[in-house]
C-alpha cells in the first residue's frame, strides 16, 4: 500500500492520537511513529527500532538527532508546515545505529485534539532497497542492450505458446528481415525457416525444454533460412524464465551466427597446417623464446637438427639450456645479449656448447618481439652450428702464426710477442740465429731433406734455450731468440759463444751429415730500438754482418742504410712540392681471360740524389710525420686527375684502388676528403677502391671503423690488403664493409711446394666466397701458380705474369688493349760464385761523407765494371762515390747500373774509379 494512503487510512478511524488501534501500529509493516509540538518522539512501534536498530527508549529523542546534518534543514522546514496543518511527503537520510544512513519516505501528518495541532504522526519506509533494486535493474537493462549490439548475437523471447514476445533487432537480421516484416511472421512460419534437416531435432529440443524446466538452459546448433544468404549456421542457447507476478512462463532464446566465425576458423586452421608443415620441413634453425615465460613457445625442425640428441623424446626443449649446456665462460656474453634485446637491438651472440664430449660453436641472431605496448616479451632467433667454421678458423690461425715445418712462432706471432715484452720487461735482448745452408740444401738434396734440416736445428736450438726465453722462426733457416732482462755486453757475449758451440755438433739427416755454420746478430730493448719492428730490423742488420760461427751486436753507429734513411727523412717534406712523387699502375686481371678488371695504384718517389725509391722505404717514414696525410690525399687526388683524364679520353676505364694506410683513417675525416675529390673530378666512387693494410689497430680503433663505414657507404668499395700477414679471421671480418681479401703475395711464392699454403689459400678462398668477399691473389709470376690459383677457382690476379706496374701512359695503352697475355718473366740467373766484401760511400753531389761500412757479394769483375749485390738501395749516378772494401783493400768505385732483381736483392754495376784497380777484384774471384 501506498505510504501517504496507510497513514490517511489509518487516521480516517479518528482524528485523535487515542483513537488509533495500538494493535494496528503495532503490526503494519512500516515504521509508525509520533511526534510532539517539539518534534520528540513520543510514540514508536517495533517496526521503527527494526528499521532503525535503536531501542525504543534510544528512539525517543528528538527527530533532528537521527537525521543526517545535511537534510536537517528541510526535514525542519517540512515539520514546521506540518505543525501549520498540512501532510508532507519527504524523503531524508535516518542515521542507522550502526553509523550508515538510510534513505527513507516520510509521511508527516498534523495530529489534532479538540481543533488544535498536538503533534505529528510520521511513518517511514526504506527507500534504500528499492534503489538498489531499481540501479540493479538499470544495469541489467542496459547490459542486455550493449549484448543486443554484439554482432551476430540476437535475443527473443516466445511465450508457452511460441508467439514471439519481444526481440533484438538482430534477430530480424538473422533471417534477412526487417524488424516490421518480422512481426508479421507467425510462430510456423519461424519454425519452417529452420532447414528441414534440423526440423525434428529442433522440435524434440523444445520439447525438451518444456518438459525440463528447471534446465537453466539448454543448447543446440542448427541452420536458419536467410532471405539473401540462405541457411547460416546459428548457436542457439534458450530456457524457460517464469517472471514474478508473470501468469505465463516465456522461452527467452540468444542466437548466436556461427558463419562468419566458421570461416574465419577454417582460414585459421589452414594457417596453421601452413604453419606446421614449415616447422616440419625448414632445415633453418629458428626459435622463438618468451622471457616473461621462460619458455621456447616455437621451434623448427632445423633447430633440432642442431641440437640434435639433445632433444630427448620425453624433455621439453626449454630444458635443454638449464642443463649448463652453454661453457661457463660464454654465459655472461649470452646473459648480455638478453640485455640488449630487452633494450629493442636486434643482437647476435655466439657460444659454446659442451655435447657428448664434444664443444660445439653456435651463433645466433636475435630479433626482439614487442607486445603491443611496446615492452619486448620474446625473441626469434635463427641459429647456425658454426664448429666447422670455427675449426677452420682456428686452423687458418695455427697455419697463419705457426712456422709449418717447426711448429714455431712464426715472425708475426713473434713480433706481437716483443710488443707484449716491451710493455714487460724494462730490458731485453733479441737475437736472430741464422744457419744460412737451408737454401744450400733444398738446392742439393731436395725439399724433403731441407724441411728434416729445419727441424734438426730447430730442435738443437730449443735444447740449449732457458725456458725464460722466448724462441721462433723467421724465414728459412733463420731463428729468433729473446732473452729477458739481458742487455749486458758480458752477458750476451757469454751466450752466443754458448750458442755457437752448436756448431761442433753434427746435424745427421739420413745418410748425410754436417757441422752447421751459425750466425748471429743481436740487438737490444731499448738501447737499439723501442719497437718490435725495429729491434728485429737492428738485429738482421747486426746478423749480416757477423760472418760464419761468428756473432755481431748492433751498434747504431751511422751506416749506409741509416745515413739513407736519414737523408730521405729530410727531403721526404719536399717531395710532393717538387714533384718527385708519381704513380704507376699495377692491372688487375681475370685469371682465365687476363681482360682487365681493375688496378692499383702505387706510389713511387724519383729523389733527386737517391734516385727512384720504393714506397715500402718511405711510406714508413712518411708515416713518422703528418707527412703521410699530404702524401695519401696527394695519391687520392692524382688517381682522381687521371681516372677524369681517361674518361675524357674515353678510355675503357676500370676501377682503381689506393693504399691507405690505417693510420691516415685515425686523422681527419678521410672519407668527407674523398667525397669532396671525387665531386671535384667528377669520378663515381664506384670507380675507386681503398685498399687497407691488415693490422691489428684496424678493427680496435673506433674511428678507424667508422671512417671505413662511411667509406663503404658512399659506394667505395674497401679491399683488406696483404691478407695472412696479419692474423684476421674473415668471419671476424664479415663485420666490417670489406669488400675484397687480397691475399698476401708470400702466399703465392710458396703455393707449388706447399701443401699448407695450398689449404691456407683454399680456406681463404671458400670463406670469403661463403661471405660474399671477392678474393684477389697477389704476386702471382708463374704460369704453375697461375694454374693452380685457376683450379682453386681464384679469378683475380695481380701479379708480374701478367703486368708489372706500369706508368701512367703504358697503363693507358694496356688499358685500350683490355686484355693482357701471362708471361713468365725470364729469371735473372744470380752468380753462385760471390765474394764477401763491404762497402760505404765517401761522396755524395760534391760532399765528403762518413758513414760505415755495409756487407755486400761481389758478383762479377772485369776490367772496367765491379758488380756487386745488396739488399741496399744506392743512387746511380754521376754525383756518388762508392768505396768497396775487399780484403781489406779499399777500391773507389761509382755505381752505373742497377737491376732490381725480384727477390728484392739489387744488382749494381759500378765502374773504378782507378781502372788499375780492377786486379784486386779479378784476383779474388779467382781464389773464391
Ligand atoms: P701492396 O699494396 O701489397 O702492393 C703490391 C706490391 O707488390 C707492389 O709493390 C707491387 O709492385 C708488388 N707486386 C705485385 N705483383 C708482384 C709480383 O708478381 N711479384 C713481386 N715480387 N712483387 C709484386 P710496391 O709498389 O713496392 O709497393 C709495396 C707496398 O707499398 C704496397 O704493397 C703498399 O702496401 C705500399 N704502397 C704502395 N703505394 C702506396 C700508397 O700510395 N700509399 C700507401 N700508404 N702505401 C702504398
Ligand atoms: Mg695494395
Ligand atoms: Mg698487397
Amino acid at each position: 500500500m501506498p505510504l501517504k494512503k496507510g497513514l490517511q487510512a489509518l487516521l480516517k478511524r479518528g482524528q485523535d492520537v487515542s483513537v488509533i488501534d495500538e494493535h494496528f501500529v503495532e503490526n503494519h509493516p512500516d515504521a509508525i511513529y509520533t511526534l510532539d509540538l517539539l518534534g520528540r518522539v513520543t510514540r514508536l512501534n517495533d517496526k521503527t527500532s527494526l528499521l532503525l536498530g535503536y531501542t525504543r527508549q534510544d528512539l525517543m529523542n528528538h527527530f533532528k538527532h537521527f537525521v543526517h546534518p545535511d537534510d536537517q534543514d528541510s526535514t525542519v522546514d517540512h515539520f514546521q508546515q506540518v505543525m501549520q496543518g498540512k501532510s508532507e511527503t519527504y524523503t531524508a537520510r535516518i542515521r542507522h545505529s550502526k553509523g550508515q544512513y538510510l534513505e527513507l519516505m516520510i509521511v508527516n501528518i498534523p495530529i489534532f485534539a479538540n481543533g488544535l495541532i498536538v503533534g505529528a504522526y510520521g511513518i517511514a519506509r526504506d527507500l534504500t532497497t528499492s534503489r538498489l533494486m531499481k540501479q540493479q535493474m538499470d544495469s541489467i537493462q542496459f547490459d542486455q542492450q550493449l549484448v543486443e549490439t554484439l554482432p551476430g548475437i540476437a535475443l527473443a523471447a516466445f511465450s508457452e505458446e511460441g508467439h514471439l514476445v519481444r526481440s533484438s533487432e538482430s534477430f530480424a537480421e538473422l533471417f534477412g528481415l526487417q524488424p516490421a516484416q518480422l512481426k508479421t511472421l507467425s510462430n510456423q512460419d519461424l519454425l519452417q525457416r529452420i532447414h528441414p534437416a534440423d526440423q525434428q531435432e529442433f522440435r524434440e529440443y523444445l520439447e525438451l525444454l518444456k518438459t525440463n524446466r528447471c534446465l537453466s538452459s539448454l543448447d543446440i546448433e542448427t541452420r536458419l533460412l536467410h532471405r539473401q544468404h540462405g541457411y547460416q549456421d546459428v548457436f542457439c542457447r534458450c530456457a524457460f524464465h517464469q517472471a514474478e507476478h508473470q501468469p505465463q512462463a516465456e522461452l527467452t532464446c540468444v542466437l548466436y551466427n556461427l558463419s562468419e566465425h566458421k570461416s574465419l576458423d577454417k582460414q585459421l586452421h589452414a594457417e596453421k597446417e601452413k604453419f606446421l608443415s614449415f616447422q616440419q620441413v625448414s632445415t633453418s634453425a629458428i626459435y622463438r623464446y618468451d622471457i616473461t615465460q621462460h619458455k621456447i613457445d616455437f621451434h623448427t625442425r632445423g633447430f633440432e637438427n642442431i641440437f640434435d640428441g639433445l632433444l630427448h623424446r620425453h624433455e621439453q626443449v626449454d630444458g635443454i639450456w638449464e642443463k649448463g649446456l652453454i661453457l661457463a665462460e660464454d654465459q655472461p656474453k649470452v646473459e648480455a645479449s638478453y640485455e640488449r634485446i630487452l633494450a629493442h637491438h636486434e643482437t647476435e651472440v655466439s657460444y659454446r656448447i659442451q655435447h657428448d664430449g664434444a664443444i660445439h660453436w653456435i651463433l645466433e641472431n636475435r630479433t626482439p618481439i614487442s607486445n603491443p605496448s611496446g615492452a619486448v616479451f620474446a625473441f626469434q632467433s635463427v641459429i647456425q652450428d658454426i664448429t666447422q667454421l670455427k675449426q677452420q678458423e682456428e686452423k687458418i690461425f695455427q697455419l697463419a702464426m705457426h712456422d709449418r715445418v717447426t711448429g714455431l712462432p712464426n715472425r708475426t706471432l713473434v713480433l706481437e710477442q716483443m710488443a707484449q715484452w716491451i710493455a714487460t720487461y724494462s730490458t731485453f735482448s733479441v737475437l736472430t740465429v741464422s744457419y744460412n745452408t737451408l737454401q744450400d740444401i733444398n738446392h742439393d738434396f731436395g725439399y724433403s731433406i731441407g724441411d728434416k734440416w729445419l727441424s734438426k736445428t730447430a730442435t738443437q736450438l730449443l735444447y740449449h734455450l732457458p725456458t725464460a726465453s722466448y724462441f721462433g722462426h723467421l724465414y728459412g733457416d733463420e731463428y729468433i731468440i729473446l732473452f729477458p732482462n739481458v742487455v749486458a755486453e758480458c752477458s750476451i757475449n757469454k751466450i752466443c759463444e754458448e750458442l755457437l758451440e752448436l756448431s761442433k755438433q753434427k746435424i745427421i739427416i739420413d745418410s748425410y751429415e754436417w757441422y752447421p755454420s751459425i750466425a748471429i746478430g743481436v740487438s737490444r730493448f731499448p738501447e737499439d730500438a723501442d719497437s718490435a719492428e725495429e729491434l728485429v730490423k737492428a738485429a738482421s742488420i747486426a746478423l749480416g754482418r757477423a760472418r760464419a760461427n761468428d756473432y755481431s751486436v748492433y751498434s747504431s753507429t751511422f751506416n749506409i742504410e741509416t745515413y739513407r734513411r736519414h737523408q730521405l727523412q729530410k727531403s721526404i717534406r719536399t717531395s710532393i712540392r717538387r714533384n718527385e712523387l708519381f704513380l704507376e699502375y699495377q692491372p688487375k686481371v681475370n685469371a682465365w681471360s687476363g681482360t682487365i678488371i681493375g688496378a692499383e695504384a702505387l706510389i713511387r718517389w724519383q729523389h733527386p740524389v737517391w734516385g727512384r725509391i720504393p714506397p715500402n722505404d718511405f711510406i714508413p717514414l712518411s708515416e713518422e710525420s703528418e707527412m703521410h696525410i699530404l702524401i695519401a690525399d696527394w695519391v687520392l687526388e692524382e688517381t682522381c686527375r687521371n681516372i677524369n683524364q681517361w674518361i675524357l679520353a674515353g678510355l675503357p676505364i676500370v676501377p682503381i684502388s689506393i693504399n691507405v694506410s690505417p693510420k691516415r683513417l685515425i686523422h681527419g675525416n678521410f672519407a668527407e676528403t674523398c667525397q669532396e675529390t671525387l665531386n671535384r673530378f667528377g669520378v663515381s666512387p664506384s670507380m675507386l677502391e681503398i685498399e687497407i693494410l691488415e693490422t691489428d689497430v684496424l678493427f680496435d680503433n673506433s674511428k678507424i671503423q667508422q671512417s671505413l663505414q662511411t667509406l663503404s657507404q658512399m659506394g667505395i668499395k674497401i679491399a683488406l690488403d696483404d691478407f695472412g700477414k696479419g692474423y684476421s679471421s674473415i668471419s671476424y671480418l664479415q663485420q666490417y664493409p670489406i669488400d675484397t681479401i687480397k691475399i698476401d703475395r708470400q702466399f703465392a711464392t710458396t703455393l707449388i711446394q706447399d701443401k699448407k699454403t695450398q689449404s691456407v689459400v683454399r680456406s681463404v678462398l671458400f670463406m670469403a666466397k661463403e661471405f660474399g668477399m671477392d678474393v684477389v691473389a697477389e704476386g702471382v709470376e708463374t704460369m704453375e701458380q697461375l694454374h693452380f690459383l685457376r683450379q682453386l677457382h681464384c679469378t683475380t690476379i695481380q701479379g708480374y705474369l701478367f703486368s708489372k706496374p706500369l706508368p701512367k701512359a703504358d697503363f693507358e695503352r694496356t688499358m685500350q688493349a683490355r686484355q693482357i697475355r701471362a708471361t713468365e718473366a725470364m729469371t735473372i740467373a744470380t752468380n753462385n760464385r760471390t765474394i764477401d766484401a763491404s762497402i760505404t760511400i765517401q761522396r755524395l753531389n760534391g760532399q765528403d761523407i762518413t758513414v760505415g761500412r755495409t756487407d755486400i757479394s761481389v758478383s762479377k769483375g772485369t776490367m772496367h765494371s765491379v758488380s756487386f749485390y745488396s739488399t741496399l738501395h744506392l743512387p746511380v749516378h754521376e754525383g756518388i762515390e762508392l768505396v768497396l772494401i775487399l780484403n781489406q783493400q779499399p777500391i773507389p768505385v761509382r755505381p752505373t747500373q742497377t737491376i732490381e732483381l725480384d727477390n728484392g736483392l739489387m744488382e749494381y754495376e759500378c765502374q773504378y774509379l782507378d781502372l788499375t784497380q780492377s786486379h784486386l777484384v779479378f784476383q779474388a774471384l779467382q781464389s773464391s
